[in-house]
């Protein structure tokens, strides 16, 4: 292979806003078998079977097969999630994942000119989205607790934006207090990302909202609790403006980012609700019991909505990095954020039961309690 080093790199040729970029690193996806792979907050479980038969049908067929071009909007697959969340199809957008539809939102309503607002401890896409479209990101303080003030985010702002489950603390806001914040910020676009708002044990998507305020935009995906993350698939509910904003900017950009394996994929994931809640439901089980487990040995473990769980080790396991570094060397892969004031905790997905019982055997082993 060519000899270079990326980091290296800084040619002649480029353009400035790439000279300029700061991308965002993803956790890592290591190629070793038995590794215990608990840090990317992917589902433990396989996606519905009915998506494996959906696309081998979508390949097979002799009329509409791969030799085409996907439908641009994605209409059948917008037409079943609005059957699903009750929804009209022109309040849905979707996306080659969340984060592109999340991409879109930057570049379509936060391009202006006061900052916009994020907790501090929050998605970290987010700052990379903001550089990449000179957006003045502000970041706001979580309480204590972590968790959000809404009364902070009463100053100027164009948008405000923020994961709901918050990631990686897994603390859920509620829908009084995301009403009040939409009231308390009518010409700003505030976006809640619920990316693990399926795990979360009572219904608590903001989508209902989107009929009173035409502020607000829920993003979700297909990712986390459907399984797909490896089939890209991301949408955002809002009012048809916000929509129609999304839709001139996706096709000033990639009329098919979503291709035609992954819609046929997504419409049958939809429809086997059955799988999909019952899903839902194991990793709901299996977080309250890695929770139980993991404050037995000690842990600190913050009030997690989400598929992972956010813990700081007891102290006598010493420093968390090393921690974290013990449990790689035993193939445990868990995740561990460098900046100041999470530097205490890991953010452990939730895996199977199998999964989650030897993470705990490997904690178990480094401190005898
Ligand atoms: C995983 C995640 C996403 C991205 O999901 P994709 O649909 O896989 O792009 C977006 N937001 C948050 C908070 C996430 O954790």
């Amino acid at each position: 292979m060519l000899n270079f080093d990326p980091t290296q790199a800084n040619s002649r040729l480029w353009g400035d806003v790439v000279k300029n970029l700061n991308p965002y690193i993803p956790g890592e996806q290591p190629k070793h078998a038995n590794l215990c792979k608990l840090n990317t907050n992917e589902n433990p479980f396989p996606p519905s079977p009915k998506v494996a038969e959906a696309i081998a049908q979508a390949i097979s067929n002799q009329a509409e097969n791969l030799r085409l071009y996907p439908a641009p909007e994605s209409d059948e697959l917008r037409a079943t999630l609005a059957n699903v969340y009750q929804l009209d199809k022109n309040q849905i957008f979707v996306g080659n994942g969340s984060d592109e539809v999340l991409a879109h939102i930057f570049a379509c309503f936060f391009v202006k000119n006061l900052p916009v607002l994020t907790p501090e401890i929050g998605y970290s896409f987010y700052p990379v989205y903001a550089d990449t479209f000179g957006i003045n990101l502000k970041k706001v303080a979580l309480k204590q607790d972590f968790s959000i003030d809404i009364n902070d985010y009463n100053q100027p702002n164009s948008g405000i934006i923020f994961a709901n489950p918050n990631a990686p603390t897994g603390i859920l806001l509620d829908l009084e207090n995301i009403k009040i914040l939409l009231k308390n910020n009518p010409n700003s676009v505030v976006v809640v990302d619920e990316a693990y708002i399926d795990f979360a044990e009572n219904p608590s998507s903001a989508i209902s909202l989107i009929h009173e305020f035409d502020n607000l935009i829920v993003s979700q995906t297909f990712s986390k609790s459907r399984s797909l993350a490896g089939l890209r698939v991301g949408m955002a509910f809002a009012n048809p403006s916000l929509i129609e904003a999304l839709n001139r900017y996706k096709n000033s950009f990639n009329s098919y980012p979503i291709d035609r394996l992954a819609q046929a994929g997504a419409v049958a994931s939809l429809q086997d609700t059955v799988y999909f809640q019952d899903c839902c439901q194991k990793v709901i089980a299996l977080r309250q019991a890695l929770v139980k487990n993991l404050t037995d040995l000690g842990f600190d473990v913050l009030p997690s909505q989400a598929n992972f769980v956010f813990a700081k080790p007891p102290s006598q396991y010493g420093e968390t990095k090393q921690v974290f570094e013990k449990l790689r060397e035993q193939g445990v892969i868990v995740r561990h954020f460098n900046s100041t004031k999470i530097a205490d905790y890991l953010r452990i997905t939730i895996g199977t039961q199998a999964q989650n019982q030897r993470l705990i055997n490997v904690l178990r082993e480094f401190v005898p309690l």
